[in-house]
C-alpha cells in the first residue's frame, strides 16, 4: 500500500504540468490503495472530492512541493474521517462506572474486555468482570480463566440461562463491594441477527452502562460499516475497540466503525496477551494505513548509520520482516560503531527508543555489550532462529553458563530481542524505497 501510494505520489512530481488528468490518476492509485485497506468505499469516494478541491485551488502553483500538499491533505482527510469531534465518556478512577462490551462472535471482546481490564487494573482501579454471555457453551470459563490470571474478580453462571438477569446481578454485587469499573462481557452469536440485537438493548437497559464499547475485529474488512451501524442502533455505543492489529489487516475499516457510530477508537488490540493492548493514537494509525511511517527521516538514517555495503542487505532483511538474533548482533554492532541506531529505529510507529534513552547512552552501551557477549555463547543455530521457543531453559543456561553471565540476563535479552522482533515484522512487505526517493515526500 505504501509502495503504491509513494509510486502514485512520485508520478505527480514526474509530471512537469500538473493536469487534471495526472491529478486524477494520482487520486485513482490512492483510491485503490485505501480500497485494499478495508476503507469504505464512501469514505474514501468523499475523501478524495475533498482532495480534489484542495489541490484545485492556487496552492499548487509554481513553487510548492506537490506531492507534500497531496500526500498532507491525505494524511489530514484520513485523520479527521478517525476523529468525530468529541471524546468518548472516560470512567473516573473511584467513582463507579459500568462499561458494556459488544460486537459479534469472536471479534475479541472477552480477551479485550479482560485487557481493559487489567490495563487499569495496573494503574490502580478496582475493576471487575460480570460475563453476561449465555449464549456460547464456554463462554464463562473463558472469563473465569482470563480473571483468575489478571486476579479480577468476575461474576457469571453455569446454570442461569438469562443473560438480562446475570448483568443485572453481577453489577449490583459489584456495585456493592465499590469497584470502580465494572465491565460487562456480551455474547456476540454467529451473525447480525433480531435476537442478538434485542438481547444487547435488554442488557444495556437493565445495567444502565455509563459506556458501550463495539469491539471490532480489524480483518472483517468493507462489513464493518453496517456491523458497527446495525450496533449503534440497538444501544448507545460510545468507544470502539479494534482487535488483531497484529496481524496483516491494515485496520482500514476503523474509520468505517468511527464513521458509523460517530464514536472515537479508543484502543487497539495487538495480541492474544493480556498486555498486547495500545491507547490508540490516530496519526500513528493513518501512517500504518498509508505504509508510510515516517519513512524519509527512517531512511535518511539509515543510509547515514548503517554502513554502504549493509544497506541493502538490511533493507531487504527489513522487508522479509524475519528478524534473528543474528541481525540483532549486527545492529548492535553497528549502534556501538557508529552511533546510536536507536534514533533510526525510534522514528518507526509503535516505537520508543527504549533501547537507548537520552541521556543514558553509556548505560545502554553496556547493555549491549552484555547482549553481545552472551550472543557470543551461542550457536548459529540459535543466531539464524527467528523463533524464540527454540531458546529452551536448558540452552538458556548453557548460554549463560558460557558466557559468565546469570540467566535472568540472557532471559531479558531474549526479552528485547522479542520486542525489537515485533517492532521488525510490521516492516514486513512494504516496498522499500531507494535513496533518495523518499526524501522528496
Ligand atoms: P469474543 O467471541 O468476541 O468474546 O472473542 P474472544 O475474546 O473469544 O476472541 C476470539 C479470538 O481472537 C481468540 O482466539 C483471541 O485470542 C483472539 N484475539 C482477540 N484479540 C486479539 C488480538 O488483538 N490479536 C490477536 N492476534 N488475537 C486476538
Ligand atoms: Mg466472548
Amino acid at each position: 500500500l505504501g509502495g503504491s501510494i509513494s509510486r502514485a505520489l512520485q508520478q505527480m512530481s514526474n509530471a512537469t504540468i500538473i493536469d487534471e488528468k495526472v491529478l486524477n490518476e494520482c487520486l485513482n492509485e490512492i483510491t485503490r490503495a485505501l480500497l485494499q485497506a478495508d476503507v469504505q468505499f464512501k469514505l474514501v469516494r468523499d475523501m478524495t472530492t475533498n482532495i480534489k478541491k484542495i489541490v484545485n485551488l492556487d496552492d499548487l502553483a509554481a513553487g510548492h512541493n506537490k506531492r507534500r500538499i497531496i500526500q498532507q491533505a491525505v494524511f489530514n482527510e484520513l485523520c479527521k474521517i478517525l476523529d468525530p469531534g468529541k471524546p468518548s465518556f472516560t470512567p473516573k478512577k473511584g467513582k463507579p462506572s459500568v462499561v458494556m462490551f459488544v460486537g459479534l462472535q469472536g471479534s475479541g471482546k472477552t480477551t479485550t474486555c479482560t485487557k481493559y481490564a487489567y490495563y487499569h487494573q495496573k494503574k490502580g482501579w478496582k475493576p471487575a468482570l460480570v460475563c453476561a454471555d449465555t449464549f456460547r457453551a464456554g463462554a464463562f470459563d473463558q472469563l473465569k480463566q482470563n480473571a483468575t490470571k489478571a486476579k479480577i474478580p468476575f461474576y457469571g453462571s453455569y446454570t442461569e440461562s438469562d443473560p438480562v438477569r446475570i448483568a443485572a446481578e453481577g453489577v449490583e454485587t459489584f456495585k456493592k463491594e465499590n469497584c470502580d469499573l465494572i465491565i460487562v462481557d456480551t455474547s456476540g452469536r454467529h451473525k447480525q441477527e433480531a435476537a442478538l440485537f434485542e438481547e444487547m438493548r435488554q442488557v444495556s437497559e437493565a445495567t444502565e452502562p455509563d459506556l458501550v464499547i463495539f469491539v471490532m475485529d480489524s480483518s472483517i474488512g468493507q462489513a464493518a460499516f453496517d456491523q458497527a451501524q446495525a450496533f449503534k442502533q440497538s444501544v448507545a455505543v460510545g468507544a470502539v475497540i479494534v482487535t488483531k492489529m497484529d496481524g496483516h489487516a491494515k485496520g482500514g475499516g476503523a474509520l468505517s466503525a468511527v464513521a458509523a457510530t460517530k464514536s472515537p477508537v479508543i484502543f487497539i488490540g495487538t495480541g492474544e496477551h493480556m498486555d498486547e493492548f495500545e491507547v490508540f493514537d490516530v496519526k500513528p494509525f493513518v501512517s500504518r494505513l498509508l505504509g508510510m511511517g515516517d519513512w524519509s527521516g527512517f531512511m535518511d538514517k539509515i543510509h547515514e548509520v548503517v554502513p554502504m555495503d549493509q544497506q541493502p542487505e538490511l533493507l531487504q532483511k527489513l522487508s522479509e520482516g524475519h528478524f534473528t538474533l543474528r541481525i540483532m548482533y549486527e545492529q548492535f554492532q553497528n549502534i556501538l560503531k557508529m552511533g546510536p541506531i536507536g534514533q533510526v529505529f525510534s522514528m518507526l510507529p509503535g516505537f520508543s527508543a527504549e533501547l537507548m534513552p537520552k541521556g543514558r547512552e553509556k548505560e545502554s552501551q553496556a547493555k549491549i555489550k552484555r547482549y553481545m557477549t552472551m550472543m557470543d555463547s551461542m550457536t548459529n543455530e540459535e543466531l539464524d532462529s527467528s523463533n524464540p521457543k527454540l531458546m529452551t531453559e536448558s540452552r538458556i543456561m548453557r548460554i549463560a553458563r558460557g558466557s559468565g553471565r546469570q540467566v535472568h540476563e540472557v532471559m531479558e535479552m531474549m526479552e528485547e530481542y522479542k520486542r525489537l522482533a515485533k517492532i521488525w515484522s510490521k516492516m514486513k512487505g512494504l516496498k522499500i524505497p531507494k535513496k533518495g526517493e523518499m526524501s522528496a515526500l
